[in-house]
C-alpha cells in the first residue's frame, strides 16, 4: 500500500507466540477497496495519536475476506497497549454500539482461518510472512487481555479460529457470500448487555491500544524495512491511485 513507516520505531519481532483478534471503532469495510482506505486511515491516525512507527495491526480483513497485509511481521505489533511483543495482530473493522451491532461475515472468518494455516507460508508475501505456524499457536482477543469491549461480536469467531477454509471453485478467486457468521449463546449474552444500557465506551477502548514504550517513546535502533515486491506491488497500482484521486 505504500505505507511509510517511522523505521526508527520499529521494533523486530522475534518467533511469533500469539495471534490477537481486534475489531475497531468506526464503520465496517466492506471490500478491498474499503479495506486499503480504513489500512490508511488507522495508519495515519496510530502514528499522530499514538505515537506508533505506523499502523499497528499486522492483518485487515474486511467483509469480503480479503487479506490486507498492514505492518511487517519482521516488526513488533502496536495494537495491545505495551503487550506486543510476538503478537500477530489482526482486525476486522467493525464496532459494538447502542444501534450498531457489527459482527463477523462467513468470508472474514475463513479468510482468518486461511491466514492462521498458511501466513508462514510462501503464499504469503515474504515481508508479511510469519515464522511460526499460527494455527499451533495460542489465539486471544484484545479484551482477553486487558479491559476493553474489543473484539465485541468477533471475538467468538476469533477464539474459535474462524470458519474452516473452503477453496473457491471455478474461475473466481472470489469466496461465495454466505452472509454472517451466526451469533454464539456468549455473543447473545454481549447484546443484552448493551440493550441493558452497558454499552462500549469507545474512548475507554482506545486508551488500551497502542505501542510498547520503546516503540512510543526511544527511539530505537534503526530498523530495516523490507525490500519491495514488485510483481504484488503492480497489482495493487490501480486501485490506490483511485484511492488517492478520490481523497
Ligand atoms: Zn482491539
Amino acid at each position: 500500500m505504500g505505507l511509510e513507516f517511522i523505521t526508527a520505531r520499529l521494533g523486530a519481532m522475534g518467533p511469533e507466540n500469539s495471534t490477537v483478534g481486534h475489531y475497531s471503532a468506526g464503520p465496517r469495510a466492506k471490500n478491498r477497496k474499503e479495506g486499503i482506505e480504513r489500512a490508511i486511515a488507522f495508519h495515519a491516525d496510530h502514528k499522530v495519536r499514538l505515537g506508533a512507527a505506523g499502523i499497528g495491526y499486522h492483518y485487515l480483513i474486511p467483509d469480503d475476506g480479503t487479506i490486507i497485509c498492514c505492518r511487517s511481521t519482521f516488526h513488533n505489533g502496536a495494537h495491545v497497549l505495551k503487550n506486543n511483543s510476538g503478537r500477530i495482530g489482526v482486525n476486522m473493522p467493525g464496532t459494538l454500539t447502542e444501534t450498531i451491532r457489527d459482527r463477523p461475515t462467513k468470508r472474514q472468518a475463513r479468510a482468518f482461518n486461511w491466514l492462521l494455516h498458511n501466513a508462514h507460508t510462501e503464499a504469503m508475501p515474504r515481508v508479511h510472512r510469519t515464522d511460526r505456524d499460527l494455527s499451533q499457536l495460542p489465539i486471544t482477543t484484545h479484551k482477553d487481555l486487558m479491559a476493553t469491549s474489543c473484539p465485541g461480536l468477533f471475538r467468538k469467531m476469533y477464539l474459535k479460529g474462524g470458519l474452516p477454509w473452503i477453496e473457491p471453485t471455478g474461475d473466481s478467486f472470489e469466496l461465495e457470500d454466505d452472509g454472517f457468521v451466526d451469533l454464539e449463546p456468549e455473543d447473545e449474552e454481549l447484546i443484552a448487555e448493551v440493550e441493558a444500557g452497558n454499552v462500549p465506551d469507545p474512548e475507554a477502548d482506545a486508551s488500551v491500544f497502542g505501542p510498547d514504550d520503546e516503540e512510543a517513546h526511544a527511539p530505537g535502533e534503526e530498523a530495516e524495512l523490507p525490500e519491495a515486491d514488485e510483481e504484488f506491488d503492480e497489482d495493487l497500482s490501480d486501485l490506490l491511485d483511485e484511492i488517492k484521486a478520490q481523497r
